[in-house]
């Protein structure tokens, strides 16, 4: 059975917890019951090296515990895969939508998108007229807008039209300019 991720870090803390409080019942039942005579015959007669030991044994258990408590504090603080990818698209700035590309917050030039959903960041190589991924699995491209063709464009049909932009994973790259 698979429980949640939430339910899984609770699930620690309560049986740590749980074993916690049993040993301190049990530990505080049983002083109770042999103090009395523990200390009227049981300590006179252990050697002072033997206490020493008892008592270093204890203090290395208290360790190993402690030790073992911020383990899987540890565990339980680790991020998720979604805080992750969260963390991984909050580098990403603004997405242009023209060219449908992404910009950095940090880092100048575009992103591959495509490569932005594989979780991958890629700075993409701009030219004159193209703007290309240089993931060699990816080669996803898109043509830059050109005024002079807008222009043309619109003097040709009397109406502004947009340049053609015809982004698209490809297997051959782009013209070399
Ligand atoms: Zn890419």
């Amino acid at each position: 059975m698979k429980l949640p991720e939430p339910l899984k870090g609770h699930l620690a803390t309560i049986l740590v917890t749980a074993i916690a409080g049993l040993i301190v019942f049990f530990a505080t039942k049983i002083y109770h019951d042999i103090s009395a005579p523990l200390l009227a015959h049981v300590v006179p007669a252990i050697s002072n090296a033997t206490l020493l030991s008892a008592c270093l044994l204890l203090l290395l258990l208290v360790i190993l515990f402690a030790a073992w408590v911020i383990y899987l504090h540890r565990i339980h603080k680790q991020p998720t895969p979604s805080q992750l990818w969260e963390k991984f698209h909050d580098r990403f700035g603004d997405f242009d939508a023209e060219l449908g590309l992404w910009r950095h917050k940090s880092k100048k030039g575009y992103f591959c998108p495509n490569c932005k959903v594989k979780g991958i960041e890629s700075q993409m190589r701009e030219t004159a007229t193209h703007i290309s991924c240089l993931v060699k699995d990816c080669l996803y491209w898109v043509q830059k807008p050109q005024p002079e063709l807008a222009l043309a464009n619109t003097s040709l049909e009397g109406q502004q039209t947009k340049p053609s932009l015809r982004p698209g994973i490809e297997i051959v790259p782009p013209p070399k300019d």
